[in-house]
């Protein structure tokens, strides 16, 4: 501990005098009146213009771990550092997690919920430090950073301001007047008395209780360029007021998690209890080896993708969350479940280290969620996709509804047997593009049994019911001496272009007799 400063001084250093003391914000952000045991938790994100797949990850946990347990789950948007802001990014963020079905509850209570508007809350706290000798205003410019950072460089110190080469650690408020009178503004850094030589204890939910060499850096709490905190000194002032009772955050704040401990002891709060989440990995291509998402070799990496590639927001949220949850998939599978927001997770089961994000492991749970959705639904979704992020070609498909309804029916009434080649909105377009003329793409490589086609077409009618229709198929074959099976391929080619379709009948059912006779007498 070093000597507190003046009130008067304390205004200065800050630009303002605090608004609140200790007790005050206390008493403005009461502890939550909530069920014993309930998570309070928040999604944090820098808005950035981008949100990353890691970011949805560990927003699904946020969320999941608040509903279960009948708590809260807060979007804070932590925009304090300006130089990186961009425009419409808050907006992005909002959207993906309505998107996703990922509900946060903004209590104004606690709030404001961006921490450009909290300034008053993290002035009030540093001059509470500065008061008592925990904090200290440092005047180092640029340049001498610089210079110490070359000299520790020199002689194999680590590099930093700590220690001796904190030069205003204990400045005197004698020279501290005189810097603010020559117009200066100070940062403000934490008075650590760290001892990288003793080891601090820190809890993780997951990994039990992790030591760390004591924090020994005069960490920069307050900027001194536009007065804003932090990272560090936001996220103890937030969770504390926020009442958070659980950080779900990414592995790569570990090498943090020292300071912030420390921070939270000298404040003599209790921290919240952190779940540091594992990076969302893939398999390279290249290589065939393990590795993070990358932001630029990974289009799945940004969230945005899957919202336009019209991938059910379900399906990611139940890969994910089996992710996060292990057991998930085979509660579900043995039907003890019905979806991610049924099954009780546990935060002590959340992997620790390199979970996997799978492309062909989301198409089977995609396929999965779509094969059991309302036909209805699924409509819905097609068309709200379309609308949305679709060509102008799909916007075509979706045009007549009925006509879609009755394309998106076929094998769908057998719960034995419902399709699963449907994975995303956009594919399952594609995949029935063949019942719209001016996507239809004839088959022309297919040597055509034109016979086939030419009886077929003759006794054709398309009142036929299935057993009809079929009699006719089994009338053909026997007259050409083929088998009825080559019969219907003929016809399934003609009719779609392919050789692998969904249920013959059906299909041209839902085609009707003036598509179908059109698309016979175009191959003959
Ligand atoms: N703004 C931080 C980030 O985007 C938040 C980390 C946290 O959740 O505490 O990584």
């Amino acid at each position: 501990m070093r000597n507190g400063l003046s009130k008067d001084l304390i205004a200065r250093v800050l630009g303002g005098a605090p608004k609140y003391t200790l007790d005050e914000l206390e008493a403005k952000f009461p502890p939550r009146n909530l069920p014993e045991g309930a998570f309070v938790t928040r999604f944090a994100p820098s808005p950035t213009g981008y949100m990353h797949l890691g970011g949805l990850y560990g927003s699904l946990i946020d969320c999941k771990l608040a509903q279960q347990s009948d708590g809260v789950f807060m979007l804070r948007i932590e925009d304090t550092d300006t130089k990186r802001e961009v425009k419409d990014a808050v907006d992005i963020i909002i959207k993906s997690l309505a998107k996703f079905g990922l509900k946060y509850n903004d209590m104004p209570e606690y709030g404001p919920y961006y921490q450009s508007q909290r300034k008053d809350i993290y002035h009030s706290v540093a001059a509470y430090l500065l008061e008592k000798g925990m904090a200290y205003p440092c005047f180092l410019t640029a340049t001498e950073m610089e210079e110490i950072r070359a000299k520790q460089n020199a002689a194999g110190f680590a590099t930093g301001i700590y220690g001796e080469w904190a030069r205003d650690r204990d400045i005197n408020e004698e020279d501290i007047t005189a810097h603010l009178d020559n117009g200066e503004v100070p940062t403000i850094r934490l008075y650590s008395t760290g001892n990288p030589e003793t080891r601090i204890f820190c809890k993780d939910a997951v990994r039990g209780s992790i030591s760390f060499p004591e924090n020994n850096e005069d960490t920069v709490l307050i900027k001194s360029n536009d007065r804003l905190p932090t990272y560090h000194f936001a996220h103890l002032c937030d969770d504390h007021f926020m009442r958070t009772t659980h950080v779900v955050r990414g592995e790569e704040w570990l090498s943090s998690f020292p300071l912030h401990v420390q921070m939270f002891r000298m404040m003599g709060w209790v921290p919240p209890l952190y779940i540091h989440t594992s990076t969302i990995d893939k398999i390279d291509e290249e290589t065939g080896k393990q590795r993070k998402l990358s932001k630029r070799k990974d289009p799945e990496a940004n969230v945005a993708f899957f919202l336009e590639s019209g991938w059910p927001t379900e399906s990611v949220i139940e890969y994910l969350g089996n992710i996060a949850a292990s057991g998930y998939e085979e509660a579900k599978m043995k039907g003890q479940v019905k979806s991610f927001w049924d099954y009780e997770m546990r935060p002590k089961k959340i992997p620790m280290s390199g979970s996997l994000f799978d492309m062909k492991k989301l198409e089977w749970w995609a396929k999965e969620y779509i094969a059991t959705m309302p036909v209805p639904d699924l409509v819905k979704s097609v068309v709200d996709w379309a609308n949305e992020y679709g060509s102008e070609d799909n916007k075509k498909q979706i045009a007549d509804i009925d006509f879609l309804t009755s394309v998106l029916s076929i094998e769908r009434d057998n719960p034995k047997r419902i399709r699963k080649d449907f994975i995303t909105w956009k594919q399952t377009l594609s995949e029935v593009a063949y019942f719209w003329d001016f996507l239809f793409k004839p088959n022309k490589e297919y040597e055509y049994n034109k016979d086939v086609l030419r009886e077929f077409l003759a006794t054709y009618d398309e009142k036929d019911d299935k057993d009809s229709w079929w009699q006719k198929i089994v009338y053909t074959a026997e007259k050409l001496g083929l088998k009825a099976g080559e019969v219907a391929m003929n016809l399934r080619v003609a009719m779609t272009g392919r050789t692998n379709t969904p249920d013959l009948y059906s299909l041209m059912q839902v085609l009707g007799g003036v598509r179908v006779r059109d698309r016979i007498n175009t191959v003959l």
